[in-house]
């Protein structure tokens, strides 16, 4: 049997595992477009909570597995056509992600200083196709929008100290970026109220702990405390927000983290770039944001939209251009083809949630093979032969294994020092 799966992150990972485990004896190829494995855990999960990240060990050991090989830095759509993928394996698992960011979709976003989270979090992260992005973080006010778990990352690790991100991975050009940055107020935009929030409080509470942070929320904009809140998610985030409510003698700290809720982006002026957001106040009904007509404006030098990313296809892949994510009906996406994770049912869930998934998917494989014949596809054979006729730069798991060593080792008392150079990533890798 073999089969190939597209994406070593978290998804491609657990699948793999299911199918090897499931199907003794498969050959199981797994792609990915970086020279570096682990998707998001490595790109996206910010740098400062590498308990998160230690996952990526068990990944590793995945893909180590016997039957199973790593293909780094073989893109689909670019390297490989999905036909050919289709014509080598029998069974076909795309697991891509969710990499391309939700425009806000008001007047100004195309302005300098307005980034998408996607795109931020990868350069700081030090994804290579997002490295020279040079962020404007040059005026004093900076304005992310969005609700959940990655405005708070970014919002945390700007306002984090250099003492305080010491034994983060942040690559060293986003270091740089945020010891030179003039930012004195962060503002956190939510349009629904505290209790549509999708932060959880654990990321919630780990603001409360930054030194020269005050974090700032107007009483005003909480609901009246309920008997017994603090039992549920919800209620335990504007407990915490109510504790923040307090702070108020905190503002002269040397900056200042405001939660503005019920409040939804109308536009972003400026000359050129950035320099206002302008915000129509709204009502939450039945978890919808409802616009009242009144307006107003924060200073904002620098907007980041933090509101859900998009996948993205590649030639003959059916695709749902409406939800963003690969045609599917519970994983099947058509005779031999599957997919699973964020580019199968959009891009929520932490890491573990994409398990669950990746069972269901490996089960739905199996039950599908039942009875098959075995065919004549010869899998990696045939691919090989390609991509040694193309020329491409393959790194395998040995390869990873070596930049992973010489990031550690330039790490000098960090957890790593990232390489983020395509080319460095490659000499490393000996590819
Ligand atoms: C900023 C951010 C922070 C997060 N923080 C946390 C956290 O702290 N804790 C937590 O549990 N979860 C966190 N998550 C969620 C978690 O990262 C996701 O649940 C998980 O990564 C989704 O896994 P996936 O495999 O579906 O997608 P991904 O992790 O995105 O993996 C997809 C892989 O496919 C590869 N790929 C894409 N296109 C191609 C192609 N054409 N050819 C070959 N390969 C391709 C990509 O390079 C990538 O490696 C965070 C997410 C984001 C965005």
């Amino acid at each position: 049997m073999h089969i190939a799966i597209v994406g070593a992150g978290p998804s491609g990972c657990y699948v793999a595992d299911a199918l090897g485990r499931k199907l003794p004896g498969a050959r199981i190829d797994v792609f990915d477009r970086l020279p570096t494995p682990f998707g998001l855990v490595r790109g996206g999960v910010a740098p400062d909570h590498q308990g998160t990240k230690n996952i990526a060990r068990q990944f590793e050991r995945i893909l180590g597995k016997e039957g199973v090989r790593f293909l780094g830095n073989i893109a689909i759509g670019r390297d490989l056509a999905y036909a050919e993928l289709k014509e080598a394996y029998d069974v076909l698992v795309i697991a891509t992600g969710a990499l391309q960011d939700r425009r806000l979709g008001i007047p100004g976003e195309d302005l300098d200083a307005v980034y998408g989270s996607g795109r931020f979090v990868a350069w700081y992260n030090g994804i290579p196709d997002g490295r020279d992005l040079d962020p404007r973080l040059d005026g004093k006010s900076l304005a992310i929008v969005g609700n959940g778990n990655v405005a708070l990352d970014i919002a945390r690790l700007l306002a984090k100290t250099t003492e305080e991100l010491a034994d983060s991975d942040l690559c060293a050009h986003a270091r740089a970026a945020f010891e030179a940055a003039a930012i004195e107020d962060i503002w956190l935009i939510g349009r629904r109220g505290p209790l549509e929030a999708s932060f959880t409080a654990v990321e919630l509470a780990e603001l409360g702990n930054l030194s020269r942070a005050a974090i700032l929320v107007d009483a005003g904009q909480l609901p009246p405390a309920l008997p017994g809140e603090s039992q549920d998610s919800q209620g335990k985030l504007v407990e915490l927000l109510r504790d923040f409510a307090g702070h108020g003698e905190q503002r002269e700290k040397a900056l200042r983290i405001h939660f503005a809720f019920n409040a939804a982006p109308l536009a972003i002026r400026g000359e050129g770039r950035a320099r206002e957001l302008v915000l129509a106040r709204t009502r939450s009904e039945n978890g919808q944001a409802i616009a009242g007509g009144e307006t107003f404006s924060i200073a904002a030098d620098t907007v980041i939209s933090a509101i859900g990313y998009r996948s993205t296809s590649f030639p003959g892949l059916p695709f749902d251009a409406v939800r963003g994510v690969v045609a599917n009906d519970r994983g099947r996406v058509e005779p031999g083809v599957y997919t699973a994770g964020w580019c199968k049912r959009g891009p929520q869930g932490v890491v573990p949630a994409n398990r669950a998934d990746a069972l269901a998917v490996a089960d739905l494989i199996l039950a599908d093979l039942a009875g098959r014949e075995p065919s004549a596809k010869t899998g990696g054979a045939l691919i090989d032969a390609l991509l040694a006729g193309r020329g491409a730069c393959r790194v395998d798991l040995g390869g990873w294994q070596k930049i992973n060593a010489a990031e550690v080792a330039a790490g000098q008392g960090r957890p790593r020092e990232k390489l983020v150079r395509l080319e460095d990533l490659l000499i490393a890798a000996g590819s």
